[in-house]
This record gives C-alpha cells, structure tokens and sequence, in this order.
C-alpha cells in the first residue's frame, strides 16, 4: 500500500491535468480491449467465483466494458453553476477538482463489474486510483492490470494491490494520503472502515448489503412476477446485494403464487458453471455454503416449512463436482418477520414467502428491518404503484420488473445499506471536490 500511495501520487499532477477528453480516450480505449478479450475475462471470472459463464459472458464482462464506456461519455458533460449579486457587484461559482488518490474496495460477487463500476468514475474525474478487489476473486483485476498498462494508462494512476482485507484493506483505510474511499461490501466491514476512516475525515461512499422485499399484490400478473421473481431470489445464486429474500403475497392469492413460484423455483437447474443449461452454478466458498446452510436449519428449528431445496430435493451433479460449494435454491415459508432469516442478510440461494392483508400492513413489515437497499412492488394499479414505492424505505424501488438500470440516476441503499450514491451525476461529485469563488467586479 505504501509503494502504491507514493505511485499514485506521484502519477495525479500529469493525470489529474489531462483534459477530460484525453482521459475519456483512454477509458474508451480500456474498454475496447476488455471487449475484445470478453471471452476470456468470462470464462476466468465464472471459474474464479463459481457463476455461470452464461451470466459472466452476458452481465459481468459487458458490463464491466460499459461501465467504462459510460464514464468515458458522462465525464464530457458536466458543467458547473454559476451565480449574480449584481447589487454587490459580484458574481459566484463553482469549480471541481479531483480529490487526489482514491481508495476503491470491492467485494467478490461481481468482481470486475464493481471494481470497474469505481475505477472507472474514479480515473475519469482525474484521480488517481488504488484499488483493492475482494482476495476471493483476484483473476479478472490481475488480467485488467495488463490491459489497463496495453490500453496506455499512465504508471501510477490505477494500482491494484491484491490481498485480504484486514492486512491490506485497512492499510489502505487508514493511510493519511488517501482522502476517499469507495467501498461495497458488508456491513460489518463497513463499520470498521468508517471507525478506521473517521480521524482523517475521508470522503466515505458505502454500498453494504439488503434484505430486500418483493411485494406481491392480488392484482399482480403472475406469469411476469413468478419467473421474476424467482430471477430476483436466485440469479448468481442469490449472491447479489440487490437480491429478493422476502417475499410478501396477498393473502387471496398466497396459496396460488407460492404453489407457482415453488414450481418455477424447481425448474432452476443447479450445474457446473460451464453447463449452458444452468441458471445456478457454485457458491463463493464453503465457508459461505455452510453459513447460508446453518440459515435454513435454523428456520427449520424455529417451525419453518422449507417447501424446496435445500434437505427436501436432491442436488443432481456430475460425480466429480459433488464436493463443489453448490445448493439448491430454497424456498422458506410459515416464518415470523422477527426470524433470522427475515431480518439479516443471507447473501446466497434462500428467499422467505409470506402471507399479508393490507397495503399499510405490508409496507410497515417490509420497512422494519434495518436495510433499506432495494424492494419491488407488483400490482396493475398504477396509483397503488406509485404510492407504496414512494412509502417504501429503499434507495431503488421496481414495479413490475427486476434489475433494469440506467446508470446516469442514483443508485444506492438507505439505512444500513449505506451512505453515498452512485451514478453519472452522484459519482463525479464524489470523486471531486466542489469549491465556490466569488469575484467582485
Ligand atoms: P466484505 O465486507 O467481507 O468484503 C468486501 C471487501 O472489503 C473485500 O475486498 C474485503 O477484502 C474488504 N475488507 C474486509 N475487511 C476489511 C477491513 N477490515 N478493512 C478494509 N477492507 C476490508 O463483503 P463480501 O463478503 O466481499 O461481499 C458481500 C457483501 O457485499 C454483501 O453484504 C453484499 O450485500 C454487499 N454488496 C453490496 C453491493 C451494493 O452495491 N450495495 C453490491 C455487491 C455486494
């Protein structure tokens, strides 16, 4: 880290004075060479975190592509305020300026695409960059060193420094030259870093974890929210921050949904990452296996019903990767709000059904947990659409859909599921500092 913090620093001063446009050509650049090696950025990130290859081959890698592309873009068109007090005779405005080295931490779930989705804003802006991705899924950042130094980034601006996170992440935390951190991750590690962070006043941006609702309302159309909502719990095995774990149904039609949703949750194969077939490959370790495991047996003591997956259907693999970290995808119901399984963050293959009766009942019981990151309504009432998503206590609400992004608006988590938002506009102002200079005339 300290090797890294003299490079980067000494990289900002011919950085952070390139044109917006000669940075944005570099990003480009990046960008054309990671699509051209998509392929192999695929495969390695599916073999390192055990997702499918069809998903790091459709999501990860071009998203990683985009995410420069579109800093690239974004960074052309910022423009700053400007005010009159003609009366005093004097005008004001505002300048930016990059904040210097920035710290970016990721986490292991979708390794290149957050990583990227932070260096990207970051280089754009005219910082310089250390960066240190999750020592879970280091492949895909080490394979970006190389095509970051080929694209003709300058030594020094982005340093990637692999290692685990309290040796190397808390180092990096609490180096006095690093005035910014961007970190993703949980919220534990979150707590640490703003401890570590807290005597130098750095510039913090948290995006922890969820424990997002979907809501189901008897008008809802079920052949759209069943399959949805089975993407939403399960896709990269439940391993994405913005994941469905609760799922509330209308009481009319609880026993219809959940009776469908069980059945689309069985057709879900479980395979080998390289299985075109499978909508679910492996976990990130076994260690996670085994703690998204101890979830459902603990629901299973406090009475629960698991009505598939895990212990009641049987894992069907080829023989020599039957002791991969692989699981079913599981369905829980007749469990208390107050569980465990209700309230904390299970990051993996585990989602809750749970019956309602009114539009006020729901809303109270999806907000009263302390993550507020993203929930999805389903109703063909629009005025019921647009009423409870305003109530609703999380960063991104969708109706009627999963996962659709537009980079250029806010994303991130209310409550504990972070501080800070990212996007075209929130992002640039984070990565800079905003001063305003008042001239008299
Ligand atoms: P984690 O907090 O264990 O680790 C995240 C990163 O922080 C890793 O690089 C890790 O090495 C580093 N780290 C760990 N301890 C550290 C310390 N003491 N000081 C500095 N850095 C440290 O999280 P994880 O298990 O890798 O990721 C899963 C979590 O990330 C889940 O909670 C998930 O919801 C969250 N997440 C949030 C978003 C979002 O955008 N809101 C996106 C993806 C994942």
């Amino acid at each position: 880290i300290e090797a890294a913090v003299k490079a980067a620093r000494e990289a900002f001063p011919g950085w952070s004075s390139r044109s917006p446009q000669e940075r944005s050509r570099v990003l480009n650049q990046v960008a054309d060479l990671l699509e051209q090696s998509l392929e192999e950025f695929a495969q390695a990130e599916s073999k390192d975190q055990g997702k499918t290859l069809a998903l790091a081959r459709t999501m990860d890698i071009p998203r990683s592509v985009q995410n420069f592309r579109f800093f690239a873009s974004s960074i052309l068109h910022h423009t700053s305020e400007c005010t009159q007090m003609d009366h005093l005779g004097c005008m004001h405005y505002t300048v930016r300026t990059p904040v210097g080295v920035a710290g970016l931490i990721s986490p292991w779930n979708l390794p290149l695409y957050l990583l990227t989705w932070k260096i990207a804003p970051a280089m754009a802006a005219g910082n310089t960059v250390i960066a240190k991705p999750s020592e879970l899924t280091s492949v895909t950042a080490w394979m970006l060193c190389k095509l970051l130094n080929k694209a003709g980034v300058p030594p020094g601006v982005v340093n990637i420094v692999f290692g685990a996170g309290p040796r190397v992440g808390e180092a990096l935390v609490s180096h006095p030259e690093v005035p910014l951190i961007s970190f993703t991750g949980s919220q534990p590690t979150a707590e640490r870093i703003t401890q570590l962070s807290a005597p130098y006043c750095k510039k913090l941006s948290l995006e922890l974890g969820g424990k997002n609702p979907a809501i189901v309302f008897e008008d809802a159309n079920l052949d759209e929210c069943v399959p949805a909502t089975v993407r939403s719990s399960f896709a990269n095995q439940g391993e994405i921050c913005l994941c469905t774990s609760r799922i509330f149904v209308q009481k009319s039609i609880y026993s219809e949904f959940l009776k469908r949703f069980v059945e689309a949750t069985r057709e879900w194969k479980v395979g080998i990452p390289s299985d075109p077939l499978a909508s679910m490959g492996a976990l990130i370790s076994k260690a996670h296996l085994e703690k998204v495991r101890s979830y459902v047996k603990k629901a299973l003591a406090e009475g629960a019903q698991i009505r598939c997956g895990e212990g009641v259907d049987k894992l069907s693999l080829p023989a020599r990767n039957q002791a991969g970290y692989f699981m079913l995808p599981t369905v829980i119901t007749d469990i208390k709000d107050e569980s465990c399984c209700m309230t904390e963050e299970i990051f993996g293959p585990v989602t809750c059904v749970v019956p309602f009766d009114s539009e006020e009942e729901v809303i109270e019981r999806a907000n009263s947990v302390k993550y507020g990151l993203a929930a999805t309504v389903w109703s063909g009432n629009v005025g019921r659409v647009h009423r409870v998503a305003k109530k609703l206590q999380a960063g991104l609400v969708w109706t009627n859909s999963w996962l659709i992004r537009e980079l250029n608006l806010p994303f991130g988590g209310m409550k504990s599921s972070g501080i800070g938002r990212e996007g075209a506009k929130d992002s640039y102002d984070f990565f800079t500092e905003i001063k305003t200079i008042t001239i008299k005339h």
